[in-house]
């Protein structure tokens, strides 16, 4: 698909999740419609901004382990969102130049920002795949795919608040389970999930706006965010809230000035 043709695609009559998600973040690149939706979540969970900047800001802090301390070299990430700095890629090429990102998304916004994610290091190389999630085998069959990762090595697979948009008829865990089947031994599953566990009233109103306006969710509680994980080795400090998982080391200067940790609440995300 060409970009003028994913501009065609693109609908504005209702809010998509990676547009909203982008107003979460302070991006540019969303529509009246997404702004509207997304100001309705925060009306009624105001934390929705901190739980997006923890939630990417996690993304960042696996990335680096995973490159740094598990010598992983390539990674798949699926519902990779609008672009927004630094992403997957440049995080994963600041401690590893050579390594190599295959995106995947569904949505026709983020194909048409979709060359953004394509600015690699020389050594290393990146692509972007229109794909579904609930297509697993379509997307582990596409060409490109096979041109940019060597699956005899390992691969981290990267599903940051993607899963919840997966509802229980979908069949979340076999789609995980198929993506995982096709990696070799030393790969790794790095995964964020919003929760209703620590505020289930605010969550199930989330759940209302997204549902209503023609996204299902499935904001699942701490023991069905730990199923994806059946049958692998968590790494320290196991599933726990976004912010609390492996905290960059904050110098004591540094520290007079930072902003309140935030509360789990307000992050809501295994
Ligand atoms: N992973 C990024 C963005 C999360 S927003 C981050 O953590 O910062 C969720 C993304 O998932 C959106 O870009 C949305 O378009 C994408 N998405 C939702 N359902 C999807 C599906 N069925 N297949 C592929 N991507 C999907």
């Amino acid at each position: 698909m060409t970009n003028r043709q994913a501009a065609r695609d693109i609908d504005t009559s209702r809010p998509h999740s990676a547009r909203m998600y982008d107003y979460y973040l302070e991006g540019k690149d969303h529509f009246e419609v997404d702004k509207q939706a997304a100001e309705a979540v925060a009306v009624a969970y105001p934390g929705i901004f901190v739980c997006a900047r923890e939630n990417r800001a996690f993304m960042h802090r696996a990335t680096r382990v995973l490159a740094r301390e598990h010598g992983i070299r390539q990674w798949l990430d699926i519902g990779t969102g609008i672009p927004t700095e630094p992403n997957l890629h440049q995080v994963a090429q600041s401690v590893v130049p050579e390594a190599r990102v295959v995106y995947a998304d569904n949505d026709p916004l983020v194909l048409k920002y979709a060359e953004r994610l394509m600015r690699s290091t020389r050594q290393g190389r990146t692509t972007y795949i229109e794909a579904d999630v609930n297509d697993p085998q379509t997307l582990l069959d596409a060409p490109e795919l096979g041109e940019i990762l060597d699956t005899r090595q390992p691969v981290a697979l990267s599903l940051n608040a993607l899963m919840h948009f997966v509802t229980d008829d979908q069949d979340p865990y076999g789609i995980v389970e198929r993506l995982l089947a096709v990696l070799p031994s030393g790969s790794a599953l790095a995964l964020s999930h919003c929760t209703p566990d620590f505020d289930p009233d605010t969550w199930a109103k989330v759940t209302d706006i997204y549902t209503g306006s023609g996204t299902p969710v499935r904001f699942r509680p701490q023991r069905d965010v730990a199923r994806f994980f059946d049958g692998l080795d968590l790494l320290d400090p196991g599933i726990t809230v976004g912010h609390r998982w492996r905290p960059d080391a904050v110098d004591g200067a540094a520290a007079g000035n930072a902003a309140p940790a935030p509360s789990d609440a307000e992050v809501s995300l295994w």
